[in-house]
């Protein structure tokens, strides 16, 4: 019955191009012919359970076998094998016509394509100089099939004397792909691919350590696992089996905090295990430590158009026969499955977290920290989640005690509400740099909470549009009485002239290089003379602009200050006192230029004004650079917000030592 033949393919030589085309993705023919030999091997088991199938199933495993030196890999299996006609069908005819189809589709766009599709028996060739096929069906009376095709169109069929059910796959090795000649290249492509596939897959023998070095054993090597942890029923499991699957998955990682069982059959299939891993900043994320299966078979560890951007954040593995595989990454991400099961994803990993918050709330706080950025990450990226989120996720405080979003509000209403009758959540970002602020606004009666986390700028800003009537406030960002208004404060009664005075006078003796707005309060005796603070919305800018929000604008513009001068301080009410007296007030200005006066005559009459501001202020600043009171009270200020430093800070320990020992005298 020897036939020779032309193989349906239009383009004439294909296997050259194609093995361009595909150069990076060469290593996956192995897992294309492995798959094959457990599909068939699937349908072995599949005719003897319904009784079509009768006779000895024998043992049901795919073996590989490896000649380094003839550079010949066998694959081999006891599945349903094929007829002559099978293989004239799905090799000669399917097989080959669909490459060259492939091919013709894709041609313009290899490159946008997901990585790994089925190419099917067909990619053996992208490493193989021949292949061929020895193939006995299950058939009654079927007759063994010997193929081979050497890489151009022309193949030959022939008899073969298989005696055992199955096929054999043998590749003869290109040399240029004599890596996979090598045996642990294989044993890695298996460990990358066929790990958790569903029929034993032999490689070799398991080996011993003897007399100083490795030796084969009688047993057989098998590589993989046939029932992964997410194929079984959740219910079976215990803590420590999902621990001891995630460290199979991920041995150098640390324990995960959380995770969930993936398992749904309808509307479409899907199974898996999320884990929740620790995250503490942006530098230790890994992304991409998801996988994704299809029916047991290793697809990709690229899932980032299947789950939504935050999820890319979980480890764990993911298996569903309904993701398409052969469609670009655009397709996929606007494809009605992928989306529902994306929905889904997110649906599931709200419920378990939302789980967590009700059953196991105390194991939720002592690992709020690790999971935060994850769920804050969500929360900003992802519209549904956020609304979920809103119920389990905790907010803490600086004395490290959680809240959800309810309890805390219930918590702080009475005290920080404000005269507009908005709610006012105090926060700092340090404890340590924001202590000052922190013990006033405790001391006030007002809870401080702590937000440390590297997307807190951001989060702070989608919390203000999320919760009603409220506004967040770092603790730093005003005087402790102005944090949360009460009621309209009246303002001391300045004129024109002695604001500029105030302002001058405190400019003279700040640090240079920032921009100040100075005013006059009237904050009471007891509170402190000086108060440094940043305005809320500048710094959330620039803060937001630094993690790159776009908003670059005002990361580029020099810092500032809002410099509170609380008039009712002795301190302050002494220097301002000896300031009126001390210098002379601003001479009369002189007229302003008429309508019609000339432009020359404009110039003139503006820089002779200016020249008598000019002087006032040079007076003002003469009484501020004598004056040691000011220095010092604004040093403390400057001191207190980790401002004073080099020469400054030395001058200002000189002084305080001088006033110290003045008072030794
Ligand atoms: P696909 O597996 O996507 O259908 P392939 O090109 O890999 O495409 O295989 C074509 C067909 O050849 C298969 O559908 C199957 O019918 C047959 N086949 C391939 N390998 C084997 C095998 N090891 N045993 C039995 N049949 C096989």
């Amino acid at each position: 019955m020897a036939q020779k033949g032309q193989i349906g393919v239009t383009t004439e030589n294909i296997f050259p191009v194609i093995k361009q085309f595909l150069y990076s993705d060469h290593e996956i023919f192995l897992r294309e012919l492995v798959a094959n030999a457990v599909d068939a091997t699937q349908k072995m088991k599949a005719l003897a359970a319904s009784g079509e199938y009768r006779q000895e199933l024998g043992e049901l495993q795919v073996r590989l076998e490896l000649d380094p030196k003839e550079k010949t890999l066998k694959i081999i299996d006891s599945g349903i094998g094929m007829t002559e006609e099978e293989v004239d069908k799905y090799i000669n005819q399917i097989a080959f016509s669909s490459a060259g189809e492939f091919l013709e589709k894709y041609k313009d766009q290899i490159g946008n394509i997901i990585g790994h599709f089925g190419l099917g028996f067909y990619s053996a060739f992208m490493v193989s100089r021949k292949v061929t096929i020895d193939t006995l069906s299950w058939k009654e009376g079927a007759k063994a099939v010997k193929w081979s095709c050497d890489g151009s169109p022309a193949y030959e069929m022939a008899e073969s004397d298989k005696a055992d059910r199955g096929t054999v796959i043998t590749l003869y090795l290109d040399d240029d792909s004599s890596e996979y000649a090598e045996k642990s290249r294989i044993e890695a492509l298996l460990g990358k691919y066929c790990k958790f596939m569903p029929v034993p897959i032999v490689f070799g023998k398991k080996q011993e350590w003897k007399d100083g070095k490795y030796v084969d054993t009688e047993e057989d090597n098998v590589i993989n696992s046939v029932e992964p942890l997410w194929t079984k029923a959740p219910s079976e499991l215990k803590d420590e089996d999902y621990l001891s699957f995630y460290r199979t998955l991920f041995p150098m990682n640390e324990e995960p905090l959380f995770w969930i069982h993936l398992n749904v059959d309808y509307p479409f299939n899907l199974t898996g295990i999320l884990y929740f891993p620790k995250l503490k900043d942006r530098v230790a994320v890994e992304r991409n430590k998801i996988s994704l299966y299809c029916n047991q078979m290793f697809v990709t560890d690229h899932v980032d158009n299947i789950v939504p951007d935050f999820m890319t954040l979980l480890h764990g593995v993911i298996d569903s026969p309904d993701i398409p595989l052969n469609v670009s990454r655009s397709y996929l991400q606007s494809d009605a499955s992928v989306k529902k099961i994306s929905t889904y994803i997110t649906k599931k990993v709200a419920d378990r977290l939302e789980n967590i918050f009700k059953e196991e709330r105390e194991s939720l706080e002592s690992k709020w920290d690790n999971l935060k950025l994850f769920i804050e990450y969500g929360m900003l990226s992802d519209e549904k989640f956020c609304e979920r989120a809103l119920k389990f996720a905790l907010l803490k405080n600086t004395d490290g005690k959680y809240f959800s979003f309810d309890e805390y509000k219930e918590a702080v209403a009475q005290a920080q509400t404000d005269k507009d009758k908005k709610l006012v959540y105090l926060y700092a970002t340090s404890v340590e740099d924001q202590y000052t602020y922190i013990s006033a606004a405790k001391e006030k009666g007002y809870d401080v909470l702590l937000m440390d986390c590297e997307l807190d700028s951001h989060y702070v800003n989608l919390l203000e549009q999320k919760l009603t009537d409220t506004r967040f406030a770092r603790v730093d960002s005003d005087a402790v009485e102005n944090l949360i208004p009460k009621e309209d404060r009246v303002k001391p009664e300045m004129s024109e002239d002695q604001r500029y005075d105030l302002e001058n006078l405190f400019k003279a003796v700040l640090p240079e290089g920032n921009d100040y707005y100075v005013v006059g309060e009237n904050l009471g005796a007891d509170a402190a003379p000086i108060l440094i603070t940043q305005n809320e919305f500048m710094r959330r800018y620039r803060e937001m602009s630094a993690l790159g929000g776009g908003m670059n604008f005002y990361g580029s513009m020099p810092e500032s200050y809002n410099i509170t001068v609380n008039l009712e301080n002795p301190m302050v009410a002494k220097i301002w006192a000896s300031k009126q007296a001390d210098v002379a007030p601003q001479g009369e200005l002189p007229p302003e230029a008429g309508k019609d006066a000339s432009e020359e005559e404009k110039t003139k009459a503006r820089d002779a004004r200016d020249a008598v501001r000019k002087a006032h202020r040079a007076d003002v600043e003469a009484f501020a650079a004598g004056n040691d009171l000011l220095h010092q009270i604004v040093d403390l200020a400057l001191l207190g917000n980790g401002m004073l430093k080099g020469k400054a800070l030395a001058e200002f320990i000189a002084r305080s030592q001088k006033v110290l020992a003045s008072t030794c005298q």
